[in-house]
């Protein structure tokens, strides 16, 4: 008798869990198309890190529409030309826990190739002053999209949860400065201090309606470093008069290949990578100085200081060994504005969302996979010693014929960041909008 009740009684609650999925179901599909014309307008209207005015703009109009109580221009940085276009978003509903969640904003320099119909034909100046094409290509016009449409049925199911849910439109996450900005303009003094945050990121490998997430360390820590290898410049005829910095650029960077190889336990991950190098200005002039763009990724803070290290004794090294006087040694800069830790999903509440999630998307489609060397400034709302528990899931981006023929083909599918890179609009919006949705709710459920 017991054991026919105690089936009846899981039946019920299948049978309540899978209403309860159709009717939220429903809810995301009413809001679908409108959420996929705003996509495409974000996607069309790119804004870089730094200055999402714009975009910034239209996020608070729609959060305020649904009876959010938004505060602009927050963000404070140490360049004060650039100013913050951090939003925060609070709707209070009673006693209960705070719980943020994060979208970030920002748009990369990159000439987008799609030929989509929504395609970004944006240009502008950036920082210095040099003329790029502006993309999505990291797909946070997705995470904005999701944003709205999360905030919308929050607010439309107020009945069904209690506490202060805090919505963040987050700026400068490619340069990784922005949650930073947000906080040193005293963020967490202007709203109650979360209990627990939330962001998602879309995912340029898994197939779109599926949930990635990675328990514990997720995504590595990145650091940008300048490099500056001067030399002596002269005629492009007369390199015995030169201390030419082109070659001395070349010896450093293959040198430099050697520190995660032969230097850095094979245990601790590690990618040291030029990202870009500038230096003369004509056939036959030998230029005076070569300036390099690098990132580092590691896990370990130690690991961290041990490539900087190397890296400034090889660039030395190489000078030495090429002649050049003390007093144009090689200049090696770590930025102090670009550089994030490692981005850590607290193992508690990864288990609790991803119970929640696998109740509400099913199970077969969540699915866990292994830390990436990508980098997110998210962490940073968790802030120092993970005091604030920090959950973020990858959103599946990718429709099966693309990751069939990318399978088939050996063809690797265009990863974030490229200009080849497009998202599949509404599948990956509902399961970025449903999902974000349950995992707001299992913290705040009533
Ligand atoms: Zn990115
Ligand atoms: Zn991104």
């Amino acid at each position: 008798m017991r054991a026919r009740i105690l089936a009846l009684a899981s039946l019920l609650a299948a049978a309540s869990l899978s209403a309860q999925n159709s009717a939220l179901d429903a809810k995301v599909d009413q809001e679908l198309p409108s959420l996929v014309t705003t996509y495409k307008a974000l996607h069309a209207a790119p804004e870089l890190s730094h200055h999402e005015d714009k975009t910034a703009a239209m996020l608070a109009h729609e959060l305020r529409g649904f009876g959010y109580d938004v505060t602009e221009h927050v963000g404070k940085y140490p360049k004060p030309e650039w100013e913050g276009h951090g939003i925060f978003a609070l709707m209070k509903n009673g006693a209960g826990p705070t719980v943020l969640v994060r979208a970030d904003m920002d748009a990369l320099p990159v000439e987008e190739q799609t030929g989509l119909l929504y395609a970004s034909h944006v240009h502008t100046k950036n920082d210095a002053g040099v003329d790029v094409g502006v993309m999505h290509a990291c797909g946070h016009d997705i995470h904005i999209t999701s944003l709205i449409g999360t905030a919308k049925l929050l607010a439309a199911m107020k009945d069904q949860w209690h506490g202060t849910l805090v919505l963040i439109g987050q700026p400068s996450e490619e340069t990784i400065d922005g949650a930073k900005s947000m906080l040193a303009d005293g963020l967490y003094s202007r709203i109650p201090k979360p209990d627990y945050a939330l962001a998602l990121h879309d995912s340029s490998e898994l197939e779109t309606g599926k949930i990635a997430y990675t328990p514990g360390y997720a995504l590595a820590s990145s650091t940008s470093v300048d490099v500056t290898i001067r030399g002596r410049g002269a005629h492009g005829s007369r390199p015995e008069v030169s201390k030419d910095p082109i070659v001395l650029a070349a010896q450093f960077i293959l040198a430099i290949q050697t520190i995660v190889s032969r230097e850095n336990s094979p245990f601790d991950p590690a990618v040291v990578t030029v990202g870009s190098i500038h230096g003369g200005t004509k056939y036959n002039i030998i230029p005076d100085d070569v300036h390099l763009q690098l990132t580092i990724r590691t896990y370990k803070e130690e690991v961290r200081q041990h490539i900087l290290a190397s890296l400034d004794r090889i660039a030395k090294g190489v000078a030495l060994a090429g002649g050049v006087p003390e007093d144009r040694a090689p200049i090696v800069k770590a930025s102090e504005t670009e550089v994030t830790p490692a981005m850590y999903n607290d193992p508690a509440l990864s288990e609790r969302e991803v119970s929640a999630l696998k109740r509400g998307l099913g199970a077969d489609n969540i699915v866990e996979k292994p830390p990436v060397m990508g980098s997110e400034d998210f962490g940073q709302f968790g802030l120092e010693g993970h005091k604030i528990p920090t959950f973020m899931f990858m959103v599946g981006a990718i429709d099966t014929d693309r990751i069939a023929t990318s399978q088939k083909t050996g063809v690797p599918l265009p990863s974030l960041h490229s200009s080849l890179f497009w998202p599949v609009p509404d599948t990956t919006i509902r399961t970025g909008v449903k999902a974000m949705t349950v995992a707001v709710l299992e913290l705040m459920k009533k």
